[in-house]
């Protein structure tokens, strides 16, 4: 027997760290880690002792007797991982991480947003005694993404916020503000004065567009706003898409594309269950919906979904995942595999449709006063009342903070803008990765944020930030 990892796998390693014969690849410290569709767990040296599932935030890693039928997919996927990568790096027991001795007046650090990088980033700031940190949140509710943009139906991912719990000892160094924007509420100069550092960590809340004419029309609507109107968002319940058409079109192929068209075509009785919004899930019932084209501007070998992700997909009843057995290349590798078994198969009667294309992109989305269509840029004309728009998202400036507009990051070295001002996750890599890639980035800013403050080069706060906190209406609780 071993363990094998499946599709809720979201990166984040906590399994790596466990395993006593380290053979969970890649590690965050081999190279293909950055780019890792998930990890896998070597079936020739595991053995069994099953502290990876113990260890697993979100319940992927399941014994290989407990697959299901179709969970066999992972096993057959971690041989292929480990045929393709037979020799890797030799493992190394990881040393026990150390900790920072910090001075009897403590180190304050704010982190600004309370998505999966920012808590990460408290989570590794909590470990070292004496540091406080305070976290701000322009929204009611903390979590970012994991609350708002992971779907209703991946209740296991959404779980991966129940490791934010701190030690008795933890909690009474940390507090979190919620309703507090960071820009607007507060200033970069007021958290400089309160804090020895502050780490930006407010992801990519605005959405790229397309730039093609038409693009305004109603009917198009990002994929942010979507999510957040099936996610209950405070700034997007009130959406109401039109839904009344027969077939709606997702420009992007990303995993988030994957998100929508299965939303969109989901038995909503199988959602009711769900922490889906009660109006989103009401329109579902209504909906005439029953096709979803994605457009990918690539071609199936470079498509930006994740091949789990595509497999789940395939395994849903009453849909059918159309691949025109013309656009698939022959080659190697799991992803053209799966969809070449996708292209040979009839579609069944009755069943909705998600229809993948691919090496096209959008030229042109036409109606008068409300899309009817887009125009495609091999001049094939699609019929449609609704497109989504979902090809990647932006992180926005604050005043005072380095900031680059064509990337909308904030630039850093290894986390550090400068000492004192430090970043993590999507508002510093730009909206690539899952939650589980946000630790490691977050990781690495603590570290320079910690190096700095061991070398002398961060300033002490001129103010305490109790004395600021009764000065401002703000939601304040300590978890
Ligand atoms: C639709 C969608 C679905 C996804 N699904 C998955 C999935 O199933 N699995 C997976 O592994 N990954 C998934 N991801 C990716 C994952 O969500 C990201 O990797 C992760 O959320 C990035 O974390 P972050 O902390 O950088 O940003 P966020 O999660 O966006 O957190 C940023 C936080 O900062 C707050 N904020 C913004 N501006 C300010 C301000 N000025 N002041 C104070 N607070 C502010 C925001 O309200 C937010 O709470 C998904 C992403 C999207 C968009
Ligand atoms: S079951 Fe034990 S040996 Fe096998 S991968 Fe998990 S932690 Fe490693
Ligand atoms: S989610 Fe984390 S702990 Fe679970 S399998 Fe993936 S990397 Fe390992």
């Amino acid at each position: 027997m071993s363990y094998v990892i499946t599709q809720n796998c979201c990166n984040d390693a906590s399994c790596v760290v466990v395993c006593p014969v380290g053979c969970i690849h890649p590690t965050p410290d081999e190279p293909g880690f950055g780019t890792a569709e998930m990890l896998y767990i070597d079936p020739d040296t595991c053995i069994d002792c099953g502290a990876c599932a113990d260890a697993c935030p979100v319940d992927a890693i399941l014994p290989d007797n407990k697959l299901n039928a179709d969970d066999q997919w992972y096993r057959d996927t971690s041989a292929a991982y480990y045929q393709d990568n037979p020799q890797p790096p030799a493992w190394q027991p990881r040393t026990p991480p150390s900790v920072v001795r910090v001075s009897a007046d403590g180190l304050r650090v704010a982190v600004v947003g309370s998505g999966a990088a920012g808590y990460y980033a408290a989570k590794e700031l909590l470990r070292h005694p004496g540091v406080h940190v305070d976290m701000y949140e322009r929204l009611a509710v903390p979590h970012g993404l994991i609350r708002y943009g992971v779907a209703p139906d991946h209740p296991a991912t959404k779980s991966v916020a129940s490791q934010f719990r701190w030690t008795p000892g933890q909690q009474k160094r940390f507090q979190l503000h919620l309703g507090v924007e960071v820009g607007a509420h507060v200033s970069h100069d007021d958290l400089l004065r309160d804090h020895h550092a502050v780490i930006y960590a407010h992801g990519a809340g605005g959405e790229r567009r397309l730039g093609i004419p038409g693009e305004d029309l109603p009917g198009v609507v990002g994929a942010m706003s979507f999510v957040g109107w099936y996610n209950g968002h405070p700034d997007h319940v009130g959406l109401a898409p039109d839904l009344s058409g027969r077939r709606a079109v997702v420009i992007g192929n990303g995993n988030v594309a994957l998100d929508l068209a299965r939303i969109l075509s989901a038995d909503p009785d199988a959602l009711a269950d769900t922490d889906i919004a009660k109006p989103a899930l009401d329109a579902l019932r209504r909906s005439g919906i029953d096709e979803v084209v994605i457009v990918g501007r690539r071609g199936p070998e470079h498509a930006a979904f994740t091949t789990p992700e595509l497999y789940a997909l395939t395994r849903i009843p009453g849909l059918d995942v159309i691949v025109d057995p013309a656009e698939v290349p022959s080659g190697e590798g799991r992803k053209l595999d799966l969809l070449r078994d996708l292209a040979a198969k009839a579609p069944t009667p009755g069943n909705k449709r998600i229809v993948l294309r691919f090496n096209l992109s959008p030229a042109e989305i036409v109606g008068a006063d409300v899309v009817t269509g887009i125009r495609l840029s091999n001049g094939e004309l699609l019929e449609t009342g609704l497109i989504l728009r979902s090809i990647g998202f932006r992180g926005s400036a604050i005043d005072g903070v380095p900031f680059d507009p064509d990337t909308a990051t904030i630039p850093t070295v290894d986390g550090r803008v400068v000492p004192g001002v430090y970043a993590t996750g999507w508002i510093k890599r730009g909206s690539t990765g899952g939650i589980g890639t946000n630790r490691t980035c977050a990781e690495k800013t603590v570290a320079s944020l910690l190096a700095d403050y061991e070398a002398g080069r961060l300033t002490a706060p001129v103010r305490a930030v109790n004395r600021r906190l009764r000065l401002w209406p703000v939601r304040s609780r300590g978890a």
